[in-house]
């Protein structure tokens, strides 16, 4: 049986289309083949090689062990096709969401269920192939999600995009309940945070983003206030939004200035939850930790029960899926070029 894929071959390079046999699962693996496949902007950094570490210091992607050619999507939906001799009771034709985030097994971390934030990660889409091709490989049976009618092209994201808003946003505990949440970034990972913060019952969202559409576009999808991160009084405008500084702030980009806008705009006991990769580094004056006191935290994607709480809410009609945009899988790097440049509202999902 023979399969597309679009791999990346050479870091910043457009992907190639490359025709292989499609593998046979072994074990307790499972053949999926690939519905829906998110392009999340974590592809960029593994398209371009490396990550910003600020001060012209760079985390290449070799030296965490990722190997080309390699196959992205971390945002699979799928339908079961067949499974290793000791998979156990898999049944063809299941349509799943796939958790990518997968670890060796057999560390404390693996252990405790967080595998997310393993050592040895073997996440799909990064350390092993990915979605972008006809099939993938999924180790085992128990990181299928099962979509139960659910539309896979609107589920696809929540693997990624869904599970890294809600594990982050579970991180603030009950305040947000209390006080709107200020969201910093208003891409893909912004519009399902609103979605995730709506599920929960949560207080609501205040958007910060540099791009009038993407503000827009969060004020239609419920956000309370919209706020331009380019504003010479921004921090002034979200301490106003949220009625005297924030208390919990998700910043989904990650950089320099937005950091330091997240830590200005909180009031005493703030709470800044950091999920963003685009890059940079800040000086902090220390004393203000202690005594403003600010808790700083960073989440990196979520578990498996997470994502499964996820498409339960979403089966139950509790929670809407954030917008997407479907394009097919040979549009793949015209998708890539769109993202590099800031283009994209919500999500873009490309169909094999
Ligand atoms: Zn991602
Ligand atoms: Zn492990």
């Amino acid at each position: 049986m023979q399969m597309r894929c679009y791999c990346v071959t050479h870091h910043g390079q457009p992907l190639e289309l490359v025709q292989r046999e499609a593998p046979q699962p072994t074990g307790t693996e499972v053949l999926v083949r690939v519905k829906a496949a998110g392009l999340c902007h974590s592809d960029l950094h593994i398209w371009e090689g490396y990550n910003d570490l600020g001060g012209g210091k760079k985390l290449s992607l070799a030296d965490r062990g990722i190997k080309l050619p390699l196959t992205m999507s971390h945002e699979i939906c799928g339908e079961v096709v067949s499974a290793g001799p000791e998979a156990g009771d898999v049944k063809a034709g299941t349509m799943a969401v796939v958790h990518p985030w997968i670890g060796c097994g057999q560390c404390v971390a693996c252990l405790r269920g967080e595998e997310n934030i393993c050592t040895k990660p073997q996440s799909l889409g990064v350390m092993r192939d990915g979605g972008f091709g006809d099939y993938v490989i999924v180790p085992h049976p128990r990181y299928l999600v099962d979509l139960g009618g659910l539309d896979p092209v609107k589920a696809a994201p929540l693997a990624c995009a869904g599970v890294t808003t809600y594990s982050a946003i579970k991180k603030f505990g009950t305040r947000i309940h209390d006080e709107p949440v200020v969201i910093i970034g208003a891409g893909g990972l912004g519009m399902m945070a609103i979605e995730v913060l709506k599920a929960l019952g949560a207080k609501g969202a205040i958007v910060v983003d540099v791009d009038a559409a993407k503000r827009e576009a969060a004020l239609k999808e419920g956000a309370l206030a919209a706020i331009d991160a380019r504003a010479p009084d921004a921090v002034e405008q979200v301490v106003k939004a949220t009625g005297g500084g924030a208390r919990a702030v998700l910043d989904l980009v990650g950089a320099t200035p937005t950091v330091r806008l997240a830590l200005d705009a909180c009031t005493r006991g703030g709470h800044v939850v950091i999920v963003g990769l685009m890059g940079g580094d800040i000086t902090l004056s220390l004393p203000i930790i202690p005594m403003r006191p600010l808790k700083i935290e960073g989440s990196y994607v979520g578990t498996l029960p997470e994502l499964r709480e996820l498409v339960a809410l979403m089966r139950e009609g509790k929670m809407q899926p954030s917008p997407v945009s479907s394009r097919p899988l040979g549009e793949i790097n015209a998708a890539l070029e769109a993202l590099a440049r800031g283009l994209v509202v919500g999500r873009q999902v490309l169909i094999p």
